[in-house]
């Protein structure tokens, strides 16, 4: 009975501690996702809506309504210049939302990469307008926008959203119509009975004020706008092109003109809007429902990072595991996984950089036989390897030799804020350490194997498009395939780096507790500079052999950093921790360790021999078999 006891006792630990491992873990997704929601270059507190993987056919396909999707990368500098355009362009165009929704989706988050590899985005930030009822297929991925002035993406939402209005089954869209001659008595034909007022706006020609100004009151039930064009029919409505551009009509005829400050769609807005606000009018009530900001998430979050970067700014140029990880993550697992079709010399470059990966690799065991195994998969290929493909490898390889990763956030490259540093900081310090471990080793002698393999990744894969092209143009400037040796390879790297610091100084990209500086600084290595700086061109004087060490130096696996690693278990122990292991190994000699375990063992040999005695006496003594009240 006692056994079945422990037994079920047992088996109910077990079904406690999975339930609520399994808690846990869901608690932990849910976090998870909010934080891809979150950490993107939009929050709640924007009027853009944001796109996932979850909620993207949700909100934009099959819909009543159009929608403008930006696909970005949150780590792209110029995304990053171009974030408050787009969220100013949101503000303005909320009042436009039950037509039109201003939504943003994060390529660079992993659970995205299939959207963003469906949709083809091959630059970043891409624009599309998806119009309603939208189906997407085979060449049909939305009209792309190429425009990033404000007032022109407006011009041509416009344009769009009138032409959607004649061709498309959709319902509760605005009235574009101009007024035409038999509309001037008949404005409140087919209204409900909620519209008080129809208001009409004068519209140059080849201008979209006045569709504009329909849209900006497209949530007011109490009043209709409509635009009209021609002079004649204007004059009808007591409107001119010179003075009053704007009329009120109510139901028993009466009109009213109003002039306006200026023939832009904001002047129209604020004199409908004063008009309104007299009568006590009110907007619609809200319908879209914005992501639920997860403030103490945030928070959270923020405190972490503020711990790092105290850390991190002690040293500023350490170079950390962390950093080298993330950057493998996020090249394999979201940059790579989500290109539609590698081919030709996209193939050749995916192969390149899985070789030197594969040969200089920082991960730890599973690691470094997850890169291996990718890099045999990849190497079958010579003509072509669908995107797709190459993520179910990836995710087949993760499941078979997990864990991976020793660390899943950054470290040296944490930004003081959301939107900076990362994963463009981290890839500078994958492709600054594989120079070094190439220069470091004979492996190989091909001066330009790191060179050539980052050159091809950063043209095919890498998602800040405009560092690409930048990337590429230098390349040829500073004669990349003429670098003589390996050393030479990785002092080209350090100089092209500090090309594009000196070229992002000041930047609003730049994190304001990480300026972009000449590397290293005189406080990291003062004898990389020669004394003293030269006054007349205020241009470093470089000794390269200090700055070759000082880069070997950092670079050194045994010097880089295991700050803000979870699983140190996974990397190979350190010098120090191996002297450590034998400095407890050499406090006893062989003699000890020999004379130790005679003792243990004369030590167990005695304690048997008391338990005999003592369970040996007990028997004896029992035949008299007295208790305690004498009795037999
Ligand atoms: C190939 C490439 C091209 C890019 N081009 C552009 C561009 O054209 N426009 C744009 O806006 N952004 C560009 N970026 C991004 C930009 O360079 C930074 O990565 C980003 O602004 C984040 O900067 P950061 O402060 O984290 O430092 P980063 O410049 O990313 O540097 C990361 C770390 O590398 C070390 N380091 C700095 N300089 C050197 C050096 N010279 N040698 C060795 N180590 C060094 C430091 O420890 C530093 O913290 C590019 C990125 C890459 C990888």
């Amino acid at each position: 009975m006692a056994v079945v006891q422990q037994l079920f006792a047992v088996v109910l630990f077990f079904v406690v501690i999975t339930v609520s491992l399994g808690g846990i873990l869901k608690k932990y997704e849910a976090v998870m996702k909010q934080q891809s929601l979150e950490l993107g270059l939009y929050n709640s507190s924007d009027k853009v809506v944001i796109l996932s993987n979850v909620n993207l056919k949700e909100i934009v396909l099959q819909q009543n309504h159009s929608s403008l999707v930006e696909f970005y990368n949150s780590y792209c500098g110029h995304c990053k210049r171009f974030a408050p355009t787009y969220k100013k362009l949101a503000d303005e165009l909320y009042p436009w939302r039950s037509v039109l929704r201003i939504c943003a989706i994060d390529c660079a988050a992993e659970e995205n990469n299939e959207i963003c590899r469906e949709y083809e985005i091959m630059a970043y930030p891409t624009m599309r307008y998806i119009g309603p009822h939208f189906t997407a297929g085979p060449q049909n991925y939305g009209t792309p926008l190429e425009t990033q002035n404000l007032s022109e993406i407006k011009n041509n939402l416009a344009q769009w959203l009138v032409a959607e209005n004649r061709t498309a089954n959709i319902t509760n869209w605005p009235n574009f119509q101009h007024v035409t001659e038999s509309d001037v008595d008949t404005l409140f034909e087919g209204l409900g009975s909620q519209k008080e007022y129809v208001i009409v706006v004068y519209e140059p020609e080849n201008s979209t004020i006045g569709v504009e100004t329909i849209l900006n009151f497209q949530r007011w039930s109490n009043v209709q706008v409509r635009r009209v064009t021609d002079n004649e029919i204007a004059a009808k409505l007591k409107i001119d092109s010179a003075k009053y551009k704007i009329a009120t009509i109510d139901r028993k005829g009466n009109i009213v003109p109003y002039t306006s400050l200026a023939d832009t769609s904001k002047a129209y807005t604020e004199t409908i809007s004063s008009f309104l606000n007299a009568q006590h009018f009110t907007e619609l009530p809200e319908v879209v429902s914005s992501t639920a900001a997860n403030l103490l998430l945030l928070a959270e979050r923020q405190h972490e990072n503020e711990e790092i970067v105290k850390e991190v700014k002690k040293n500023k140029h350490l170079v950390y595991q962390a950093d080298l990880e993330m950057a493998i993550r996020g090249t394999i697992f979201n940059e790579v996984s989500k290109v539609g079709e590698i081919s030709n010399d996209r193939l050749l470059a995916l192969q390149r950089f899985l070789a030197v990966l594969n040969r200089y690799n920082p991960l730890g065991a599973n690691g470094k036989i997850f890169i291996t195994k990718l890099y045999e998969y990849v190497m079958q290929f010579n003509q072509q390897l669908s995107g797709k493909d190459f993520e179910n490898e990836v995710t087949k390889l993760e499941s078979q030799y997990k864990p991976i990763f020793s660390a899943n956030h950054y470290v040296g490259c944490t930004g003081s804020q959301p939107s900076t540093r990362g994963f463009t900081c981290s890839v500078w310090q994958l492709f600054h350490y594989l120079t070094v471990q190439a220069a470091r080793t004979e492996i190989s002698q091909d001066p330009l194997e790191i060179l050539q393999a980052m050159h091809g990744y950063i043209k095919h894969f890498f998602g800040c498009t405009n560092c690409a092209e930048h990337f590429q143009a230098m390349a040829t400037k500073r004669k990349i395939w003429s670098t003589p040796n390996k050393d030479d390879a990785v002092l080209w790297l350090w100089a092209a780096h500090n090309e594009v610091n000196n070229r992002l100084a000041g930047d609003s990209t730049e994190d304001p507790l990480f300026p972009k500086i000449q590397f290293p600084s005189q406080s990291s290595c003062s004898g990389c500079y020669k004394q003293p700086i030269s006054p007349a061109t205020m241009e470093t004087n470089w000794d390269k052999n200090a700055v070759l060490s000082f880069l070997k130096n950092i670079h050194n696996p045994e010097y880089i950093s295991r700050y803000g690693v979870e699983h140190e278990e996974l990397l190979q122990p350190t010098i120090e921790k191996l002297r450590q292991k034998r400095m407890i190994g050499n406090v006893f000699s062989d003699m000890d360790m020999r004379m130790g375990m005679l003792l243990y063992v004369f030590c167990i040999g005695m304690m048997v021999i008391a338990f005999k005695l003592f369970a040996f006496k007990g028997y004896r003594k029992k035949p008299y078999g007295h208790d305690l009240l004498g009795k037999v």
